[in-house]
Parts: C-alpha cells; sequence; structure tokens
C-alpha cells in the first residue's frame, strides 16, 4: 500500500510513498502530510476470528492490512515495547463505570499516559529503519507535558537518534518535569526554557529555520525527523487499541458482535480520533466518533458549523492542559480522505493564510455523519472526577472532559467507550483539588492526598521519580536554546 500527500503534489516530492518512506520524511508538498491511499477494509470475519487472539496478534494483522514494508522482526521488536506494560497480555484494559458506559484505558505504559501506546513502538522501528540506512536523526520536541517524557523513554540508548526535547520551566506538573529530567542517557537532551509553551514552541520553530543549525547537521550527517502525531507512524498504533476495546466489550459480553457502540475520545491533536476513524471505516461497528475538547473548543466549533476560525481565538490555559490546541493537524487526514486533496489543500491554505476556512452545507452534512462533538469547561471537568470518584472510578481531567459529551451526543441505546488518557497520578493537584476543594502547591502532596482516599498506592514508577538525582540540569533563555542545541550535536 501506498501513501499519498494530503494536498496533492509540487512535482518534486514524490506523490506516493511507502509506509517506511512516510515515517523518515512526514512532510508532503506544500506543507501536507501523508495518508493511506485507500483506507483497507478488514474481512468479514475479522472481528470474530480476533475474539479469542491477543492484543499482538490484532496488531500484526492490522499492519499487514496496511502493508507495512518493514522486517517481521522489526515489527516484532516493536511490538515487543508492549511487555513493559502493567499487563503485557492485556495492555488496554477496559472497564465498565456506568450503564453502557465503559472507559478504555491507554496509559497504563512506561510514562503513565496514552502516548506511549504509539511512541514506544514507533521509536523501536525508527531507530531500526535509521540503523538498516546507516542514518542518524535528530527528534526535535516542544513538550507542554506528556510527549516529551514519551519521547524520551522510547528513544532512551537507541541507537541513531538524538532527542532534543524543549519544556516551559513552570510550564509543567512536577511529575512531568521529572520524568524528563531524571532522564541520564547520552542521546537525550533536555532544555527547560524560561517561558511558557508558546515560547518553547516559536524557538523550536526559529532554531529549524536556522542557517547554522542546518549546516551543522549536515555537517553531523544527521536529518530532521518528528515524532508527533502528524507522523503516520504514530498514527497506526492509534488505531489497533480502537479494534480492541471494541472486542474487549464483546468478550466481557458488555455487546454482541456486530453492534454499533460510540467512541468517545478527549482530543488535541486529534491522532487518537484519528485512529478511531480509520478502525471504522476498516469495519468496525461505529455509530459516531464523539469529540470532547476543553475551553478550546476549535473543534466543537467545526462540527457544529462547518467553521474552522482561530480569528478570534487566544489559547486557554486549562487543567487538561494535553488538549491546550488551536491548530489540530489530523483534522486534515479526514479532510483529505472525505473531500479530496485539491479541496484539502485549498482549505489549509485559508487556514494557514486568513486563520480560518467555513465548509460548505454538503461538506459539514458529511462531517457530522461521522463526528458529534462537545466541550467542557475546569469547573465542569473537576465534578464529573468528584462524581465517578463518588462513583468507585477515579479518572484525569482529560477523561472528565469525555463525559459531557458522551452525556450530549450519546443519544441512542448503544453502549460507549470513552478513551482515557492519563492516570491520575500525572495531573494529581486538580484531581486532589476536585475531590477535596483544597490546594496542594506540589504533586507529591496532591499525590498523597488522592492515594490516601482512592485507597491505592502511589504507583512505583511515579514515587520513585521524587528520590532520583536530577541530571539535565539545562535550564535556559530562549536566546540561546541553539547554543545549547549545536553543543549537544
Ligand atoms: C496527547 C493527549 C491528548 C490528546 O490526544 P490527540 O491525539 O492529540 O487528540 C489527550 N489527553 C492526554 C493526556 C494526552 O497526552
Amino acid at each position: 500500500m501506498k501513501f499519498t500527500e494530503t494536498r496533492g503534489n509540487d512535482g518534486v516530492k514524490p506523490a506516493a510513498v511507502s509506509f517506511s518512506q512516510a515515517i523518515l520524511s512526514p512532510m508532503s508538498s506544500f506543507g501536507g502530510i501523508y495518508a493511506p491511499e485507500e483506507i483497507p477494509r478488514f474481512d468479514d470475519d475479522f472481528l470474530a476470528e480476533h475474539l479469542d487472539k491477543d492484543y499482538l496478534a490484532l496488531a500484526r494483522d492490522i499492519l499487514a492490512t496496511f502493508q507495512v514494508d518493514l522486517p517481521d522482526d522489526l515489527v516484532e521488536a516493536a511490538l515487543d515495547t508492549y511487555q513493559s506494560f502493567d499487563d503485557p497480555d492485556n495492555p488496554v484494559p477496559v472497564v465498565r463505570v456506568g450503564e453502557r458506559l465503559h472507559v478504555s484505558e491507554l496509559y497504563h505504559g512506561p510514562t503513565r499516559a496514552f502516548k506511549d501506546m504509539a511512541l514506544q513502538p514507533f521509536g523501536v522501528i525508527l531507530s531500526g529503519l535509521a540503523q538498516a540506512r546507516g542514518e542518524h536523526y535528530l527528534i526535535m520536541a516542544a513538550t507542554s507535558g506528556d510527549t516529551g517524557p514519551a519521547a524520551l523513554d522510547t528513544f532512551r540508548n537507541k541507537p541513531n537518534i538524538k532527542v532534543a526535547c524543549l519544556y516551559p520551566d513552570g510550564g509543567t506538573s512536577d511529575v512531568q518535569r521529572l520524568q524528563m529530567v531524571t532522564e541520564d542517557a547520552d542521546n537525550l537532551k533536555v532544555i527547560g526554557i524560561h517561558g511558557n509553551f508558546d515560547d518553547a514552541q516559536a524557538a523550536l520553530k526559529r532554531l529549524l529555520g536556522s542557517e547554522v543549525f542546518r549546516a551543522t547537521l549536515v555537517e553531523k550527517h544527521t536529518q530532521l525527523s518528528a515524532a508527533n502525531s502528524v507522523n503516520f507512524g504514530r498514527i497506526i498504533f492509534q488505531l489497533i487499541y480502537h479494534i480492541h476495546s471494541y472486542l474487549e466489550l464483546v468478550r466481557q459480553g458488555q455487546i454482541s458482535l456486530g453492534d454499533k457502540v460510540y467512541l468517545v475520545v478527549p482530543s488535541g491533536n486529534f491522532g487518537n480520533a484519528l485512529g478511531g476513524y480509520y478502525a471504522w471505516q476498516m469495519g468496525l461497528p461505529v455509530e459516531k466518533i464523539v469529540i470532547a475538547s476543553n475551553a478550546n473548543n476549535v473543534l466543537t466549533d467545526l462540527i457544529h458549523t462547518g467553521a474552522y476560525d482561530l480569528r478570534q481565538r487566544q489559547l486557554i490555559g486549562t487543567s487538561s492542559p494535553a488538549m491546550d490546541i488551536l491548530k489540530s493537524s489530523n483534522v486534515e487526514r479526514v479532510l483529505f480522505h472525505l473531500f479530496g486533496a485539491e479541496r484539502t489543500r485549498e482549505l489549509m491554505r485559508q487556514l494557514d493564510e486568513e486563520q480560518h476556512y467555513q465548509l460548505s452545507s454538503d461538506e459539514l452534512q458529511a462531517l457530522r455523519s461521522l463526528f458529534c462533538a462537545d466541550f467542557c469547561n475546569d469547573a465542569e471537568g473537576k465534578a464529573y472526577i468528584k462524581d465517578y470518584f463518588e462513583r468507585g472510578y477515579l479518572m484525569d481531567p482529560h477523561t472528565a472532559t469525555c463525559m459531557k459529551a458522551h452525556a450530549s451526543c450519546c443519544n441512542q441505546p448503544l453502549s460507549a467507550i470513552v478513551y482515557s488518557t492519563a492516570e491520575w497520578t500525572k495531573f494529581s493537584p486538580t484531581i486532589a483539588n476536585a475531590l477535596t476543594g483544597e490546594n496542594d502547591s506540589h504533586d507529591i502532596d496532591a499525590l498523597k492526598t488522592i492515594a490516601k482516599l482512592a485507597h491505592t498506592p502511589i504507583p512505583a514508577r511515579i514515587g520513585e521519580l521524587f528520590d532520583k538525582p536530577v541530571t539535565q540540569k539545562t535550564l535556559v533563555d530562549k536566546e540561546d536554546i541553539e547554543k545549547e542545541v549545536l553543543a549537544f550535536l
């Protein structure tokens, strides 16, 4: 299977590439990205056949359906990373939390957030491809919290890969910062900057445009790649767990094979929701994909009105920071599959140049036949956290945004799968505040508060962070980032 360009071809770049090429150079013509030329459908008995097979067998067969051009041993090594999850036989547990309401927990990997689902296998694949080609890659990341730890963890000591990760000092939770600054592998560099996440991102952009930086990369025979969800190599691993979660409901006797379900997804860059869309188009019985947002509700507006409009918007800092996003990169792939490359190029050009686009009424109807959306502010989110805790389920603030969208969108008597994207340990101050009304100033206090209330231990992987030596001590002004990264290279 080939992967093609979402904004059409500029006559210079290849119009269609293999899976491995799409991973190594994720950007296509006119600032577009890569998407499968055609979404493969699985056979009628695919789901039934997988009822008594495990997660790895499902993953192998999905990769085969997309005809990925990777050697078998590399695929096996990539899937082997799920061994580091809490339960290697079932990396994604699905639990019932209410009437026809189930939570699929995507956070049981090493860094306790859903980014591990894709980044763990992705790291093995990128490093494997780089070694096979004798190439060296630099992954640059600016993180507000979850991508940084997950990217560092997956690339730790991986041959032919270096990672430089920028984070805003004071802009992440203590746990997220400690997960990064206690990394001690030689191929990882973590740089705290005085400023906020926007400053970190702007600094990253400036660096990528710098001549000196470019020259240094050439001199070091190093290429740049991206580990964010514009890379299809991440999306493919975010499709498997949607199918797995459905099969789990059948195995548990909650639904019958063939019943439709709602997929309720806490969304930022839309990678998780896009995985659900692909799973559906491949043949998974889905009624609607429900897009949950926080106060940065640009996707809610898009799905309600067909307008993607950034002109009056400022990014709002919320207690679900991994969803504080205004330009949601993976919407582009849905536009491409629904409306084609030419229209996608026009819409994305309008968004880039004029900060808005408007879908036609036919286009909006097509979008609304697939998606429903709602958003939830921080106070509402905290109320859901408290409410579900009292009924026996502890959830993080990102997961909590799903509960309002579930109530407003899931109006058919069908089961719903809500995706939980972070463990309670990663956003403990918000959760402790939701449960007690008090403010703990440090994560460690909030963790203890919650552990006590929930009669659950602080997981070892989180607790021991507070005793680990800090090895990444670089903390600089924005202007000095380039110097730091060059010194690292
Ligand atoms: C990244 C992230 C999200 C958003 O996922 P997208 O695929 O970008 O839509 C939601 N919750 C958490 C905790 C995350 O880390």
